[in-house]
């Protein structure tokens, strides 16, 4: 692979937006990137491998629980500066941005929300470290879409629970220690269970043959009686609110990590277009190719700016669920047609794993579709406008 060369582009100085932390953040977590991830991202890319060697490297740029509050090990930074951490890390790869997104929106945020504190000062501080990984069971093999449908189910036996069922596309599963899993009880309320390997019953079967997100680790969680003790309950929130109220976070995540994504491909296109020589000219100078270069950069401002605005209204506590779907939804539509124009200015470079751009346009087939279809997103920004539900 080429060396990385990235320098980030921002067309509206939006740095002024940001305060000293943010760019100190951002920048460790932006060198990170340039010296442990870029250098071996395309080789483990290549082999479906998740390369877990970069866990530690992870913990120490603050990107598991970035936002969660010091006294459980968390890095107690705002929701900028969380959109930046994951924005420089997707700016590496998607399935690394995976992997840290669930950690902390979707396995962290839970226990941090929803627990009580013994699970939080069990848990948080060993996550935070990633000493122990996690991984987030809302999907399965009959209910993606709709995960109001699930079947995995929970049974009060007195001095335990006993969980049955199973979770499909489970990102870090092969590997986690600990899987914060949503059940229904026997009156159909859905809770989550903190399951851990090692259960009786639990197992994490990988899933093969990805051409999107190979460098990140899918899998399944079956439960086949497994008795799940009874203080692993969230005791704080059930129903359907408080696993959406995690994806909520992790969607905030991807609006800026798709962001990433965008720049990488955008300043390789640039970078090339420069460079590559056809009828005596750099391929830059040709009008077709500014076109799509200046598109590109016009998409990744407008993303820039949504995606700190719903920042700036996480931090203030006022976004809505609507409103993080909408950059969610907008932000890696956007990374996704730039991949695919980026790709075309390399030519038949641009398939190659020399540059990066081919592994991000594959990535983002996945990005687009989890956290919510892009589908659904413009039914919930639909049904936020008309208060008519199109769902059902
Ligand atoms: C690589 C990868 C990693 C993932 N990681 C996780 C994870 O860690 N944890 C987890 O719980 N899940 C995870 N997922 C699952 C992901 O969230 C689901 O794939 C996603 O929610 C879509 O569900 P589905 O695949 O069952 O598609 P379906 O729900 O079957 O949807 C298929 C198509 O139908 C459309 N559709 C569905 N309902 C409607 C409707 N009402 N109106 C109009 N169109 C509709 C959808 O938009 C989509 O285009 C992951 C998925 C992938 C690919």
């Amino acid at each position: 692979m080429k060396p990385d060369l990235f320098e980030a582009p921002d067309y509206y100085n939006l740095d002024e937006l940001l305060s000293d932390e943010h760019k100190l953040v951002r920048q460790a977590a932006r060198d990170w990137v340039k010296r442990d991830v870029s250098p071996i991202i395309e080789e483990y890319a290549q082999k479906a491998e998740f390369p877990e060697q970069i866990i530690k490297g992870l913990a120490e740029i603050g990107a598991f629980g970035p936002y969660i509050p010091e006294e459980y090990g968390g890095a107690g930074l705002d929701q900028i500066s969380y959109g930046l951490i994951m924005q420089e890390i997707e700016r590496g790869d998607s399935g690394v941005r995976s992997t840290a997104s669930v950690q902390s929106s979707l396995v962290m945020y839970p226990i941090y929300k929803y627990g009580n504190e013994e699970q939080r000062k069990k848990y948080l501080p060993k996550l935070a470290s990633g000493e122990w990984m996690g991984c987030f069971g809302l999907t399965e093999p009959d209910h993606g879409s709709n995960p109001a449908g699930m079947t995995t189910s929970f049974k009060d036996k007195g001095d335990h629970y006993l969980l049955n069922g199973a979770k499909m596309w489970i990102s870090n599963a092969p590997f986690a220690q600990v899987a914060v899993v949503w059940a229904k009880n026997e009156e159909g309320r859905i809770h989550g269970l903190i399951v851990e390997r090692g259960m009786e019953g639990f197992s994490t079967p990988e899933t093969h043959n990805k051409w999107s997100l190979r460098a990140s680790a899918t899998g399944e969680l079956i439960f086949d009686n497994v008795k799940v003790p009874k203080e692993n309950l969230l005791p704080n929130k059930s129903g359907l609110g408080a696993p959406l109220g995690c994806l909520d976070s992790a969607r905030y995540g991807i609006a800026w990590g798709a962001i990433g994504a965008a720049m990488d491909c955008y300043d390789t296109a640039l970078r090339y277009s420069k460079e590559r020589m056809q009828f005596g000219k750099p391929i830059g100078q040709f009008q077709l190719q500014q076109k799509k270069l200046a598109e590109m950069i016009t998409e990744i401002t407008k993303a820039q700016l949504l995606a700190w605005r719903v920042g700036v209204m996480r931090n203030a506590g006022t976004a809505t669920s609507a409103q993080i779907s909408m950059a969610k939804r907008n932000n890696v539509d956007m990374a996704i047609n730039i991949a695919r124009e980026a790709r075309q200015i390399l030519g038949g470079m641009g398939i190659t794993g020399e540059y990066s751009i081919m592994r991000h346009s594959m990535n983002l087939e996945s990005v687009i579709t989890y956290e919510g279809t892009h589908d659904i997103h413009l039914l919930i920004t639909g049904l936020d406008i008309t208060g008519l539900n199109a769902f059902q």
